[in-house]
């Protein structure tokens, strides 16, 4: 079962291949290269069937602007047309479609082409999923980061939003794993994660396991004293996970946490952020750990504790 658009100026054409498909898929139909164009844009298909030859916008012309655009271009495309020479099925090809299905066509093929590229676009969005999580934590992984961060700073910059980052660690987990075990160690840090994550559900709110026992988060549009505040929140909430520490070190299980929120302006540069914040975790760990310290737009630095 996927969702499938259809891309078909004739009505007839286009009900005739929605009566084969819709046993086992839900099928949109439009009948612009246009209106398709939007529809493919809202990201909800699996699959695309095209045809070559509409008023406007062809299928070849659309075919091209999907592959141009970041939510389309993996959207498979299967193109129909009546045209059956040579030079069509290579164009469509080269354009980026999957398949290539000429009219008159057997509905049982149709059917068996689609059901295979369904489940391969599935397959790699699968793949896909796991190349960017965090095993162990579920969360983000570093791979993921890497890409998540530089994008949404050149994000900020464009629309003029603040950004915060704050990175997190696990206080004194040597000696955690020490006393009791590594396996239990490793469930801390993936409760630590889901706990941190449960905070961080707008959509442009991000976490990921930067290494180790380390965390990275990032949020837009907060104010510094927001973004302080929250955070704030977040560590306290781990700290009411009770979940035992030595007790030579503290009763329960906290983190401490450093960040920054900045304006950012073209030609400022991440890294020197990401350093800020680090820095501001060391200064959390230096102070009494458990706590969070943070640098605001005129780098300021606010303590959650003098001590
Ligand atoms: P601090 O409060 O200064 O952060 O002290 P710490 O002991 O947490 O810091 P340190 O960086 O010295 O030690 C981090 C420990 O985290 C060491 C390592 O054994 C543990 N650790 C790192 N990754 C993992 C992991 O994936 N699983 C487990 N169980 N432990 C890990
Ligand atoms: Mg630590
Ligand atoms: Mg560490």
């Amino acid at each position: 079962m996927g969702k499938i658009l259809i891309i078909d100026d004739s009505v007839v054409q286009a009900n005739y291949l929605k009566n084969i498909l819709d046993e086992d898929h839900s099928i949109t139909i439009v009948h612009t290269g246009d209106e398709g164009l939007s529809y493919a844009k809202t990201g909800k298909f699996s699959l695309i069937l095209l045809d070559v030859i509409m008023p406007g916008m062809n299928g070849f012309m659309l075919l091209k602007k999907l592959q141009e655009e970041l939510v389309t271009e993996h959207i498979p495309v299967i193109l129909i047309t009546g045209l059956s020479d040579t030079q069509s099925e290579e164009q469509g090809l080269i354009l980026g479609a999957v398949d290539y299905i000429v009219k008159p066509f057997n509905p049982l093929i149709v059917k068996a082409r689609v059901n295979t590229h369904i489940k391969l676009y599935r397959y790699r969005q699968q793949v896909e999923h796991m190349a960017m999580e965090d095993e162990l934590t579920k969360v983000a992984n570093r791979r993921h980061y890497d890409q998540y961060s530089i994008k949404q700073w050149q994000q900020a910059i464009r629309l003029h939003t603040s950004f915060s980052i704050c990175m997190f660690d696990i206080d004194k987990f040597k000696v955690y794993n020490d006393t009791f075990g590594h396996p239990a160690g490793d469930r801390v840090i993936a409760a630590v994660a889901q706990t941190a994550k449960k905070y961080l559900k707008r959509s442009t709110d991000f976490i990921a396991r930067y290494g180790g026992e380390e965390f990275v988060a990032i949020t837009l549009g907060n104010t510094s004293e927001a973004a302080f505040n929250y955070f704030k929140r977040i560590r306290q909430a781990v700290e009411d996970l009770h979940i035992e520490h030595d007790a030579s070190v503290s009763p329960w299980v906290t983190i401490s946490m450093g960040g920054v929120t900045v304006f950012p302006k073209v030609g400022d540069n991440y890294d020197t952020y990401l350093k800020i914040a680090d820095g501001m975790l060391y200064d959390a760990k230096r102070l009494s750990r458990n706590q969070v310290v943070w640098a605001n737009e005129r780098m300021v630095q606010w303590k959650e504790r003098e001590s």
